[in-house]
């Protein structure tokens, strides 16, 4: 009887790590999905290329059932998925298992087959032939340096629209003419319908699928199929589409590639943009990477040769970048810089584009009424009793809600603590920004847009629309309004308090800053008609600093130069190469005591003379959520391999050492961390 190797879904901590035997009747392709007996239960598995452990004179389990209707995955899928496993420290089962839709572990092959009927009759919309703009010299010269090759993947940095979108087109058109499956990521499943409009306008004789978290599991299912049969041409999606099957994989495109929601922040804590890196070089795809803001790390990679880099600095049509003007709240009178948020150089502004009949844009990247309430007589302030952190008031519902673990209750009438009914907002999210410029700005139309106003289904999209009808004067929001919207009447963007970014522990968030911005002026001035009179309105109390500078000269290589200078000094990333241990217990001595013991086992394996710094363990900077406290040790290296090998040696030791530390909730490892 041929043994097969099967990988199933393991959890994190199981001592299962790799695939298990079972033995089959027949021999059976590597990628094949099976069932197979763990346990007391039967449990969908992958048949494995390589890898189990054969255990002599022990009697193996056999398969119990085939999928024998479903291809088998992709033998570079499998290869992706091992290097995912490996790099950030999971089971090969676990991250596999998550890969996959959830229905399809659920069939057996007669369901199976059923489905891949009903998939058959899966036809594309159809429609009139696209009308092509013509290209852009920049545009021309992009796609030339990207169909000649020499790197597997081009940084394409192009401004706010220099028409980046058009060449992720043509490039996905070239593809499907040699007969390749294109993927699509983008940073947000809010962005996916307006993509997905774009794509089907310009490919009506094709399959188009999307996957993100948005879809219902039946929905993920049929997409999956189909660009697992190849039925598909193109994929787009969020994150989770990196691991799509694609057996004719010939292009991925990677937009807004320095976005945060790219990097995973449970489980397997992946990089979608990084192993989309990695599995052009696995499958002979071509990786196209976009941004108007690169992030250092990618721009590094540019400018030392390992991506090809495409510049595209000019806007189509020429319209000019908005005008950035920084307005010194030093020297705004007290009242109106702390009270009101609304310095009178910023008011001036809006009532110029009220008069014009232009919009306008403020962000705040806050949401909620007031990040905290305060009592005026005593000390008291709206803390979470559960987090270290306050509740923020929201005035809509009179609720003070946990940004953290959700805890809400309604607003208290007085103080709890000295029954005092002067209890006050004391600083300002969105919500009151909305008030206060409905209030400073009569008949105005405001809006807002924020997690809040979104929350049901198809509200974004609604809003959106009456932005672009022009039913909005002023659209207050967070950054979700900065981002890929192609507003055409904006003509003012007003950042309110961005400052807290510039002094921030968290080293990405100066970058961060940029970037929003960066995009957020990328809004005004679409329409060349009005891109003279368009302008960014900076708010701040630090107008010398270096980063607005930089944004004043629409600079981003400035900027990324004297960042990466301080990088390399501080010795972090991309100059260096972080892991992050983190660990949660009841007490904060019980948190630090584990990730002291596992400092002492990455000593024992020589980590210091690997070139690996353990720090000491700190508390997160937000320490208690939900009643737990959470501490975290950093881990630095020069080299990515030696931090890998150290990673690799220690983790295994770390499952054990559980036994020892009663107070110990979880712990879990997070490789390439975005904050530390
Ligand atoms: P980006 O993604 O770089 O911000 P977009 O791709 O959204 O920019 O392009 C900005 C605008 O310019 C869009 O409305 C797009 O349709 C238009 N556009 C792009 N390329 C061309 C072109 N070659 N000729 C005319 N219009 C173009
Ligand atoms: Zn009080
Ligand atoms: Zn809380």
């Amino acid at each position: 009887m041929p043994t097969v190797a099967v990988v199933v879904d393991t959890p994190q901590h199981s001592t299962v790590r790799g695939p298990l035997s079972y033995a089959a009747d027949e021999a059976l392709p590597a990628g094949a999905l099976v069932q197979v007996p763990l346990g007391r239960r039967t449990v969908c598995g992958i048949v494995w290329p390589a890898g189990a452990e054969e255990e002599p004179g022990v009697e193996l389990k056999p398969v119990a059932g085939v999928l024998r209707s479903l291809p088998p995955l992709p033998a570079s899928w499998c290869r992706l998925v091992e290097f995912a496993a490996g790099y950030y420290q999971r089971s090969v089962g676990e991250v596999a298992h998550a890969a996959l839709p959830a229905e399809l572990r659920k069939l057996d092959d007669a369901q199976l087959a059923q489905r891949l009927k009903k998939l058959a009759k899966l036809a594309p919309a159809g429609g009139p032939a696209p009308q092509l703009p013509e290209l852009t010299e920049e545009q021309v010269r992009a796609l030339e340096a990207l169909a000649q090759g020499g790197a597997p993947t081009a940084l394409l940095h192009g401004s706010t629209g220099s028409g980046k979108t058009e060449v992720y087109l043509r490039a996905v058109a070239q593809a499907l003419q040699a007969g390749r499956q294109a993927l699509v990521l983008v940073p947000e499943i809010n962005l996916t319908p307006q993509l997905e409009a774009r794509f089907a306008e310009r490919f009506p004789d094709r399959l188009i699928v999307s996957l993100h978290s948005g879809l219902t599991p039946a929905q993920r299912l049929r997409h999956w199929l189909a660009a697992h049969l190849g039925r598909a041409d193109i994929v787009l999606g969020t994150r989770m589409a990196v691991f799509a099957s694609l057996p004719r994989l010939g292009l991925v495109v990677v937009d807004e590639e320095h976005d945060p929601s790219y990097k995973s922040q449970e489980g397997a804590r992946y990089s979608a943009r990084d192993l989309a890196v990695y599995r052009g070089k696995l499958e002979g795809a071509t990786v196209l990477l976009g941004s108007a803001t690169p992030s250092l790390e990618s721009w590094y990679q540019a400018q030392r040769g390992r991506y090809l880099k495409l510049s595209m600095p000019t806007r189509i049509g020429g319209g000019a970048l908005p005008r950035v003007r920084l307005v010194d709240m030093n020297h705004v009178p007290k009242e109106a810089a702390f009270s009101h948020a609304l310095s009178p150089p910023l008011m001036e502004a809006l009532q110029q584009r009220l008069a014009r009949g232009e919009q306008s844009l403020v962000l705040l990247n806050r949401r909620g009424y007031a990040p905290v309430l305060q009592c005026l007589e005593c000390a008291w302030k709206s803390g979470c009793p559960h987090c270290s952190a306050w509740r923020v008031f929201h005035r809509s519902d009179r609720t003070l809600r946990c940004h953290h673990c959700g805890y809400t209750e309604r607003v208290p009438r007085a103080c709890p603590e000295c029954g005092n009914p002067d209890i006050q907002p004391l600083g300002r999210g969105t919500e009151r920004l909305e008030e206060q410029l409905a209030v400073s700005l009569p008949g105005a139309r405001v809006a807002r847009i924020d997690a809040d106003t979104t929350r049901l289904k198809g509200t974004l999209e609604s809003q959106l629309a009456s932005v672009h009808a022009g039913e909005v004067d002023v659209l207050v929001g967070t950054q979700m309004v900065a981002k890929g919207h192609d507003f055409r009447r904006v003509t003012l963007v007003a950042a309110v308090n961005p400052d807290a970014a510039l002094f921030s522990s968290d080293f990405r968030a100066g970058e961060r800053l940029f970037a929003l911005l960066m995009q957020a002026a990328g809004r005004a001035g679409r329409d060349a008609a009005q891109a003279g009179r368009s302008e960014m309105l900076i708010q701040t109390w630090h107008p010398t600093h270096p980063l607005y500078a930089a944004l004043r000269a629409h600079d981003y290589e400035a900027f990324a130069a004297e960042t990466l200078g301080e990088r390399e000094m501080a010795g972090l990333p991309p100059h260096a190469h972080l892991a992050l241990l983190r660990a949660e217990a009841r007490t904060q001595e019980a948190a630090q005591a584990w990730l002291q013991d596992a400092a002492r086992v990455a000593d024992e394996l020589g980590a210091a003379a690997a070139g690996v710094t353990l720090y000491p363990p700190v508390p997160m900077s937000i320490a208690r959520v939900a009643n737990v406290e959470r501490a975290q040790m950093l881990l630095e290296a020069a080299s990515r391999p030696a931090l890998q090998r150290l990673l690799s040696a220690w983790l295994p030791e770390l499952h054990g050492l559980r036994g020892a530390h009663k107070g110990l909730l979880r712990w879990a490892i997070d490789v390439d961390p975005l904050a530390i």
